[in-house]
């Protein structure tokens, strides 16, 4: 994956230039290719998951031809061809109670939602359009030929693919699952991510602090992304800015993992062992992209895991793993190229100051006004240190490369969080 070039353009610092953000999770895309284990699991715990093969129905779905309606079950060519039609009542047919019964000439049957169609029936008239007269049902002129009848297999039918392979198993696919008959599923194993936080500075919660310690929180950040992602998250705690440290955490990690994410120490700081540790155990990608917050950014390889370094300040770990990381990562678990984040624009309730060449995410309240509009607002300052900005928010706002300043009123591009799980 490490280019000539791209060993070079790491070989000039960090004042080469930097990757637009597209070019950059294009190229990650490049190398995140699914786990390839797999396992067999039963319906509810294939939640999240990602299929490994084709799920075929070896029934119809439905199993047989029934009600859509409460109403009356009649063969079509009884009907009156003008005026109303008189049929027998000679039974009742319910869900999971068929009627044994034929129906003949001049007959019906009273019918409930999901009852299979009696033997010489093939419509359903809605109680709403009947009258009765004793034990005959008056049916009303303009009923259609096979209405209010759902057919054997039109849902999924018999031999036919339910499922794909690679489809992502939400509440929806769970239920084809269970209405096939079928109790359990071959699914790709969960991505394997190990994570640790790097610096002398972070102490555990729990500890007491130093003057000039802060609390490690990217761990925990980091640890809620990768659970709501549904991949198995493997905690490596903090190392410390030790050259040999790092290169021993990254060993550890590479063992047991098929990507590792790590923050801090990839600036230019003379403590910033990450990069190096990278270029010598592994092979840098690129790392630095054309956003805000978020540069530099390592991606890299060691062994066969991949390697996102992010920085340190904890706005920038959310918004570089959200923007980059996290479509990997899908990819892994076996899910197709993601499409870009859903985005919607937004009235912009204040200026806004960027400077041009790189994206920026800026953190935002996003609501409908009265009049339909909806509006977006910034949560406060917008440090990449202060983490209060990202619990604010339920969306970023999006200043593109070329966007000059916003002027309250303006329209801006908005990607809710909604968007990212
Ligand atoms: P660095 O990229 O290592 O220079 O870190 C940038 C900033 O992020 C510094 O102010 C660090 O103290 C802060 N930082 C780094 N790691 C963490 C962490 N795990 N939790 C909270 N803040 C961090
Ligand atoms: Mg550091």
């Amino acid at each position: 994956m490490s280019s000539k070039s791209d060993i070079d353009c790491c070989a000039d610092g960090h004042f080469g230039p930097a990757l637009k953000l597209e070019d950059a999770l294009a190229r990650i895309l490049a190398d995140a290719r699914p786990v390839q284990g797999i396992e067999t699991l039963a319906i509810r715990s294939a939640l999240g998951r990602v299929l490994a093969g084709d799920v075929v129905s070896a029934i119809d779905v439905p199993a047989h031809t029934n009600s859509a309606m409460d109403g009356y079950a009649y063969a079509n060519r009884d009907l009156q061809a003008d005026g109303e039609t008189r049929l027998a009542i000679i039974g009742v047919a319910a869900a999971g109670k068929p009627f044994t019964g034929a129906v003949t000439a001049g007959q019906c049957t009273r019918i409930l939602t999901g009852a299979a169609m009696p033997a010489g029936t093939d419509s359903v008239v809605m109680q709403e359009n009947v009258e009765l007269d004793g034990d005959i049902a008056i049916l009303a002129t303009g009923q259609k030929a096979g209405q209010h009848v759902r057919r054997a297999g039109e849902d999924i039918g018999a031999g036919e693919v339910a499922l794909r392979a690679g489809t992502h198993l939400r509440p929806a696919e769970l239920g084809i699952i269970a209405s096939l008959g079928v109790s359990e599923v071959s699914v790709r194993q969960r991505p394997r991510v190990a994570f640790f936080s790097t610096g002398d500075e972070l102490r555990h919660v729990g500890e007491s602090l130093e003057k000039g310690q802060i609390y490690d929180s990217n761990r925990y950040t980091i640890y809620g992304m990768l659970m709501r992602l549904g991949v198995e998250a493997i905690d490596m705690g903090v190392v410390r800015d030790e050259r040999d440290a790092v290169a021993r955490a990254f060993a550890d990690a590479a063992a047991v993992a098929d990507a590792i994410i790590t923050s801090g120490g990839v600036s230019v700081g003379d403590a910033d062992y990450v990069t190096e540790t990278l270029e010598r155990s592994g092979s840098v990608g690129f790392w630095k992209v054309a956003m805000k917050p978020g540069r530099p950014l390592a991606f890299g390889r060691i062994g066969n895991a991949l390697f996102f370094g992010l920085p340190g300040n904890p706005v920038s770990v959310m918004v570089t793993f959200y923007q980059l990381v996290q479509p990997a990562l899908q990819s892994l678990a076996g899910l197709p190229d993601p499409a870009p984040p859903l985005s919607v624009t937004a009235v912009c309730g204040e200026a806004l100051c960027t400077k041009p060449g790189r994206r920026e995410f800026q953190r935002g309240a996003l609501s409908r006004q009265p009049d339909g509009r909806l509006v977006v607002r910034r949560t406060g300052t917008q440090g990449s240190g202060i983490l209060s900005s990202m619990s604010a928010a339920n969306c970023f706002i999006v200043l593109p490369e070329d966007c000059g300043p916003v002027a309250a009123g303006d329209e801006v591009i908005v990607q809710p969080f909604a968007a990212f799980v």
